[in-house]
């Protein structure tokens, strides 16, 4: 019987009524594994329910207990890592190894937002006026909602669900339908580490379970990683009805290489940035932008030499570099990408359309393809493929580099390679994109910093994780206090001021 992922709601597996359920590939296999319960709204409203009633008293915890579950929490997963790695790379396809950093990356976040009490701390100033002292705290905002993409299936979930819980929120996660097991697993971990039911939930579901999470008044504030034009409406909602949300969205990530960049190194950064994961990070280096003709000729062939001897094979192949795409709709709209490149005139290089790998002959496998000499107006350069494809665009010279970065829709992640420290300096200054690497091809912030694009890869004003993750998923109260010890000298009609001297 095919194994089915219901929900976790009020601290117990709680089976889907309505009928509807998600298929889940194993996409090495191209083959349905499990099926995943699509929420009503009705089971929605069990878990805000659920997350309303438990959230009080959770508030009301000293921030340090709350900090000390979260510790057992990230204890647990890494007591059950072996499992979740496993369970994580069979329903996405990306290698064990690199399911691993997924979880871990996650970790890193959970371990910072450990330091809860010490970043909810308030500011206090004394005597803004005569016998009048101000402070200020951070209050939870009450139930909060993570909705995720299916390409970090533990990582992004930790991002939203730590910091949330560490604030005193109730949290609601609604992750990707196809890669469901491991947030669900997470969630029976979280009982177990201490969380009270009704603090760490999760609702399968599609967008009618999102409608449900945005539609109900209870629940304040929104955290959604995923496609640009869903990030965008889910922004829009949330504004119209009064809410707070952070939403990041899609990337097309440039390399910038400079002509004294040491190309050994950069062929290397690049092989792995494009293809690893088969594409499928919002930090994946797609476009290569070597500056001079000399440059551009060189890294061709040391890309191709390098290109050649990769692996790609099933989650469990030890020597994969990497997996198969996650669907079969991934799968189609990467190969349709390749074909509009070669109809637009792009020179293919390496072409990964026709791969097949031994025993795994209906999977969703595309090889590590390249194009050279891609122009501005071509599909495969303006669009997010989300697949193991590199595109080459030459340019003459180091501003015709930093002005295409800077005009393209997305700003997520960049890189320059460079061994001159002027030049990564201007680039770091001028650059129109969030996140920023020299000489270091995937720039993700440690959890400790915070994450986000510029342009059309995030909407709202706070970035995941780090000290904003704190501001995002809390509201400030400003407190004005005195206690007065002379008799009052009479009403004043004035506008209070700080210094009256
Ligand atoms: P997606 O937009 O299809 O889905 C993301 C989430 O939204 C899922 O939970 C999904 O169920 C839900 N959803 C889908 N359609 C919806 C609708 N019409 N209404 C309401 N909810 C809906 O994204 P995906 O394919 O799962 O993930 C890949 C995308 O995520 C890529 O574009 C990638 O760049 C982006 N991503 C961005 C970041 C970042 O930090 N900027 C990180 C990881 C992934």
């Amino acid at each position: 019987m095919t194994r089915e992922v219901h929900h976790y709601i009020n601290g117990a597996i709680v089976q889907g009524t309505s009928g509807r359920f998600g298929d889940v590939y194993n996409p090495a296999l191209g083959a349905v594994q499990a099926k995943v319960a699509l929420a009503t709204r009705e089971e929605v409203t069990t878990a805000i329910d659920a997350a309303q009633a438990a959230q009080p008293a959770w508030a009301a915890l000293n921030p340090q207990r709350r900090a000390r579950i979260l510790g057992k929490f990230v204890d647990l997963i890494r007591a059950n890592m072996d499992e979740l790695a496993s369970l994580l790379s069979s329903e996405h396809g990306k290698v064990l190894a690199d399911a691993r950093g997924d979880i871990e990356r996650g970790l890193d976040v959970l371990e910072f937002s450990m330091g809860a009490p010490h970043l909810l701390k308030g500011e206090n100033s004394d005597s803004v006026g005569s016998g009048i002292d101000t402070y200020s705290m951070r209050q939870p905002l009450g139930v909060v909602a993570g909705i995720t993409p299916f390409n970090f299936p533990a990582m992004i979930p930790l991002w939203k669900l730590g910091p949330a819980v560490a604030s005193g929120n109730a949290f609601i996660l609604k992750p990707s339908e196809r890669c469901p097991s491991v947030p669900f697993r997470l969630a029976e971990l979280a009982t177990e580490a201490g969380f009270p039911a009704g603090i760490v939930q999760v609702v399968n579901g599609d967008r009618t379970a999102v409608d449900a999470l945005l539609e109900d008044p209870r629940v304040r504030a929104y955290g959604f990683v995923g496609s640009t034009p869903i990030a965008q409406s889910i922004y829009a909602r949330a504004a119209e009805l009064g809410k707070r949300a952070q939403c990041f969205g899609g990337a097309k990530n440039h390399c910038v290489i400079m002509p004294d960049a040491d190309l050994d190194q950069v062929a290397d950064a690049l092989v792995g940035a494009a293809y690893g994961s088969a594409g499928e990070r919002c930090m994946a280096l797609s476009v290569a932008l070597p500056v001079g003709k000399e440059t551009a000729d060189r890294l061709v062939e040391k890309l191709t030499e390098r290109i050649a001897p990769l692996k790609v094979g099933a989650w469990d192949n030890p020597d994969a570099d990497y997996g198969p795409l996650v669907g079969r709709d991934a799968y189609e709209r990467v190969r349709s990408y390749i074909d509009q490149g070669v109809e637009a005139g792009a020179d293919l290089l390496v072409d990964g359309r026709d791969l097949v790998v031994e025993g795994y002959e209906s999977g969703f496998f595309i090889g590590p393809s390249l194009f050279d000499n891609v122009t501005k107006d071509m599909s495969i350069y303006t669009d997010e493929i989300f697949g193991p494809v590199l595109c080459i665009v030459r340019c003459a010279d180091y501003e015709e580099a930093l002005a295409l970065v800077n005009d393209h829709e997305y700003g997520n992640g960049v890189a320059i390679m460079t061994n001159n420290g002027g030049a990564a300096r201007d680039f770091a200054h001028r650059v129109q994109v969030g996140m920023v690497g020299i000489n270091v091809p995937i720039p993700v912030p440690i959890g400790y910093y915070t994450f986000g694009g510029w342009k059309a890869s995030s909407f709202g004003d706070l970035n995941q994780h780090g000290p904003d993750a704190f501001r995002f998923y809390t509201k400030t109260k400003t407190v004005t206090e005195r206690w007065p010890s002379e008799p009052s000298t009479g009403a004043k009609f004035i506008m209070p001021l700080g210094d009256q001297s």
